[in-house]
Formats: structure tokens, sequence, C-alpha cells
């Protein structure tokens, strides 16, 4: 049998859990403390001072219930910091993170955590003097070639954003080969998984130092995909006070993003009022005339120019992504390749015909404005509209979710096509929505005189066959 004071110590466990509920007890009990019986007092072990002082300020009415109902009356309560669960907590607290470092380069990591691995960084054919300039990418081009030339004299930090494919990695790693052609310039290039996967590596491993020393010391540091950072609050913490040594010393830390700093969700407003201070340039789709230049470029680097009349097919099929051109040029010329024939236009053509029927199209907003407001019959000068109107309301929501998961659209773009709205109408709208899928919740509508309800996830679903079709 257990001794008494064990047995009154998990009635006491379970009556204050009863009293407090669930949700508080997980975030302010669960693996943070440790109750003990010392005599005629009771010893709390907390994790640390915080969790202490919280529980002296909230909870200590709920104890001394529970104490009396246990003991016949309330005892002396000590509370004491007990290493044990500091370190749990802390390990808790870290584990989410570290489970995105461990799936990324675990090998890497162990060998040398404090350096970048070559092949994370290393992209030759990713210059400057290959990087095809236009319209939609001229600023970005200008201000990595500054960059690269006097890093941080001009502006910090640089910021570039802009969908998928569109030549942000391949700007970040230009400036990188331009700043290595200088000497006596220290720079360094790397994913923000990287920079996460290193610093949680570093800080359990006991080579923060090392870590600091690594990024904190360098001329030019070029962070890629910097949204993956939201909601990393301990690795976003780092990487301030790694931003912030980099301040007025014309030294540059340069970005890249898939969205505007202000459109990335959970990332501490102390990071985007840095990232906003500094030059912030979109990337946009390329017009006809770059992609027909991309094209051509890309053609003679791999050994197959092509005619001016492929090269204006293909341009005017493939109106997606750079990276979206690339693939249809690898196509055409691995068909005439087996088929052992000249690249001619009725072969692209027959090449792509197949590309298209394979790479989703991107929607545009016009045909889920339609979808949508077919669907939950109203119109779109309604969605356009600030009306109120529970049926309104919801068709304009969906739209918006839906708008930001078919295009490649940023919140800003989605927001002034329905309406000049502002963006964080949009990004409201997508996080409540991100919850509902979550929750799996229902919502009911009118449709005619009766009323229809269906699960979030399942009249998006239905929406997105509508549209496709
Ligand atoms: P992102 O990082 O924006 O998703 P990448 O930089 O990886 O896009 O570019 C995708 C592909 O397109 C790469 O192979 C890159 O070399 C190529 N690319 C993008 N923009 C250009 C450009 N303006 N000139 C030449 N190649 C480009
Ligand atoms: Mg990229």
């Amino acid at each position: 049998m257990a001794p008494l004071h064990e047995t009154q110590i998990a009635s006491l466990v379970t009556s204050l859990r009863d009293a407090v509920g669930p949700e508080r007890w997980r975030i302010w009990f669960e693996g943070a403390t440790d109750f003990r019986l010392d005599g005629e007092e009771l010893t709390i072990g907390v994790a640390n001072l915080f969790i202490s002082d919280h529980l002296r300020s909230h909870f200590a009415d709920h104890l001394t219930g529970v104490m009396a109902a246990t003991f016949g009356r309330p005892l002396p309560v000590t509370y004491r910091v007990q290493p044990d669960l500091f370190q749990k907590r802390r390990a808790d607290n870290l584990d989410g993170e570290a489970e995105a470092m461990e799936r990324f380069e675990p090998k890497a990591c162990a060998a040398d955590p404090a350096n970048e691995r070559p092949a994370d960084t290393y992209r030759p054919l990713f210059t400057l003097d290959n990087f095809v300039v236009g319209s939609c990418n001229r600023m970005a081009y200008a201000a990595a070639k500054s960059a690269a030339t006097a890093p941080g004299e001009d502006f910090h930090p640089l910021f570039l954003h802009g969908g998928c494919g569109l030549g942000k990695t391949h700007l970040l790693h230009g400036i990188l080969h331009a700043a290595r052609t200088r000497p006596g310039l220290r720079s360094a290039c790397l994913s923000a998984e990287g920079f996460t996967n290193r610093y949680l590596t570093c800080l359990r491993t006991g080579r923060l130092d090392a870590f600091r020393h690594r990024y904190r010391s360098l001329d030019i540091l070029v962070i890629d995909d910097i949204h993956f950072l939201a909601g990393k609050s301990a690795t976003q913490e780092e990487f301030l006070h790694t931003f912030d040594e980099f301040d007025g010393r014309g030294r540059l830390i340069v970005l890249a993003s898939d969205s505007h700093p202000r459109e990335i969700e959970a990332i501490q407003n102390r990071l985007i009022s840095r990232w906003v201070a500094g030059l912030v340039i979109r990337i946009s789709r390329p017009d006809a005339e770059t992609r027909r230049r991309i094209l051509e470029a890309k053609a003679v680097q791999m050994g197959r120019p092509l005619g001016a009349d492929v090269l204006a097919l293909v341009a005017d099929r493939v109106q997606g992504s750079v990276r979206e051109l690339e693939g249809a040029l690898t196509r055409i010329i691995a068909y005439a390749a087996l088929l052992k024939t000249p690249v001619t236009r009725e072969l692209a053509r027959q090449a792509l015909l197949d590309f298209v029927a394979v790479t989703p199209t991107r929607t545009n907003l016009s045909e889920i404005e339609q979808a949508v407001t077919s669907f939950f019959a109203v119109t779109p000068s309604d969605i356009h509209s600030s009306r109120k109107l529970h049926q309104i309301s919801i068709a304009r929501q969906v739209c918006m979710v839906l708008s930001r998961q078919l295009t490649d659209l940023s919140y800003s773009d989605i927001a002034r096509a329905l309406g000049n709205k502002n963006h964080t109408t949009v990004l409201a709208a997508c996080r409540k929505w991100h919850e509902l899928v979550k929750n799996g919740t229902e919502v009911t509508w009118a449709d005619g005189a009766s009323r229809r309800t269906m699960s979030a996830e399942a009249l998006l679903g239905h929406l997105k066959e509508r549209i496709r079709c």
C-alpha cells in the first residue's frame, strides 16, 4: 500500500486539477510542477520563478481550498525551483522546433553545427550575371548588385519577397557569389530552416558561442525563406539579436520570403518593424518579353539554342513562374532528344499540350469569385461591399481563403481586388478558416428558403472542385 502522504498528495493533485480546469492545468502545472509533503509543509517544485509567481498570484485560493479538503487545514507552502523540471520545460518548449530541425540535415549538424553545409549553400549557376532582368525583377536585381558591392551602405536589411519560382533564391546566391569575389568580405547564405536547425543544435550541445560568433561576425548574412521562422519564438529571439548586431555598421542582412514582412503570420512585431525599415522589394511574375528572354538564356545554357518562333510559342503558353518555364523547356528538349528530331514549333506545341495538361494552371480571382458567388447566391458587388449580412460575410471570407490557397497573390493583392479592403481583413479570414477546418467546425448558411450545413473543410473542398471544373 502506498504510504499515507503519497495517497494524500495524489488526491490533492486530482482535486487541484479539477479545481483549476484541464486547460490551465496543462499550461501551468503539467510537467512544470512537483508536489511533496515535507512533514507539516507542502513543497511545490516548479520549473522556474515565473511559474511560481504565477501560481502564487493566480492559484493560491484554489490551493488553500484543496489543502483544507485533503488535509483538514491549509498547510504552509514552499515553492522551489527544481532543476529537472527546468530542463524538461525548456526541452518541451524547444521540441516543436527541434522536430523541424531533425528532419533537416541532422548529420551535417551533428558533424559541425556552427557551419553550414556547402550543399545547402552552393548553387554555382545562380549568379547575378546569368539572372535575366525585366520589369518584374529590375529593382530586386539592382538592390542585389548594390548589396554585393556596398553592403549596408544604402539600406539595411534587403528584404525580397514574391511567389514561388520567381528568382528569390537565385538572387540571394548571386549576391553571395559576387560578394565572394571581394577579398576580405565575409559572407554566408543559409535557409531560415538551416538557421533554426543550427541554432537549436548549438543550444543543445552548448555551442551557442560558436554559433553567435559565426553569424554575428559576417559582413553579409543571407537568409532564404525567412517565413519559416513563423511561430518559432526562440529562434526569432535569437535572430533578433543577430539582426541587431548588424545595424548601422556597414554590414548587411539579406532576406527572402514568400510574403511581405507584414503578411507573414506569427512573427514578432519587433522583427517586422526592423524588416520594413529596410528596403522591401517585391518580385512579380515575368511579362511575356522577359519570359522570352529567360527561355532564350536557359536554352543557350542547356546547349540547345532555340528559334524565335519556338521561344515565342513557349513564352505565350507558359505564363507562370520561371521554374515552370524551365520545366517546359526541359520537356521540349527531352522530347526532341527522344524523337531524335530538331526542336520545331510543332514539336514544342506537342510537348506543351501534355505539359499544360499536367501542370495545374493557376486559377485567377474572377474564376474563384464566380464559383463562390453562384454557390452562395450573392453577387460580386456584395462581396466587394462591407455588408455584414451572414450569407455575404461567409461568401466573402471563403473567397479570400480560396484566393490565398489557389493563386499566388499576396494578402494585399487579394484585399485590393475584393473591394479595396485592408490586407488584415484577408489575413483574419484565413486564420479564422484555418481554425474552423482544424477544429472540424460546421458552417451554416441560407440556401433559398432552407438552411444548409457543411463542415468548413468540406465546403472549401466542394468549392475547389467547382472552380476546377
Ligand atoms: P524562388 O526562390 O523565388 O522560389 P528560385 O530562385 O529558386 O525561385 O528560381 C527558380 C528557378 O528559376 C531557378 O532555376 C532560377 O535560376 C530560375 N530563375 C528565376 N528567375 C530567373 C531570372 N530572372 N533569370 C534567370 N533564371 C531565373
Ligand atoms: Mg527559393
